[in-house]
């Protein structure tokens, strides 16, 4: 039998005017951007610590942060590309991740397909991006914030010899 595994995701970066946005790995222009120790795509991080939850491979800070400052300033997609290959160095397949995108603007919708494209790649397996608000609401409805969950869907390769104990 197939063991699968899921994993949980979630981050929030602040909004600032005149930064570039980037956003589920797509520049954003007109669109304040993402204060952050990276380029502070939410999207992205958040699909990255799904991926990590799943494969039991900790988390965002403990593989990336401060403490690796090889990647001070990686992109998101970068780090969402490297994640997936340190799970499936880990003995793990990606069945799929699932984003949600939660404030005001950007609106997902529109560059939706763009946006699932471009990260699906960057993991090797389906990544699904949709958008949500809180009703103005909140850090994410006061323009202050943009926040993203995530799940990820992993499991484990039949082969025991790749898998690391
Ligand atoms: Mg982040």
């Amino acid at each position: 039998m197939t063991t699968t595994r899921v994993g949980l995701g979630t981050d929030v970066h602040a909004l600032q005017e005149g930064r570039v946005c980037w956003l589920a790995g797509l520049e954003w222009p007109g669109v304040p951007g993402l204060v952050g120790h990276s380029d502070g795509d939410v999207a992205s991080h958040a699909a990255c610590d799904a991926l990590l939850s799943a494969a039991g491979l900790g988390d965002l800070g403990s593989n990336y942060g401060t403490g690796r400052p090889e990647w001070a300033g990686a992109s998101g997609v970068r780090i969402l590309s490297e994640t997936a290959g340190r799970v499936r160095a880990a003995g793990f397949e990606i069945g799929n991740v699932a984003i949600q995108v939660i404030g005001e603007r950007p609106k997902i919708g529109p560059r939706r397909k763009e946006a699932e494209y471009l990260l699906s790649a960057a993991v090797g397996a389906p990544v699904t991006v949709s958008g949500t608000t809180t009703d103005g609401l909140g850090l994410t409805g006061r323009g202050e914030g943009l926040a993203a969950v995530a799940v990820a869907l992993v499991y484990e390769r039949p082969d025991p010899v790749a898998r690391v104990p």
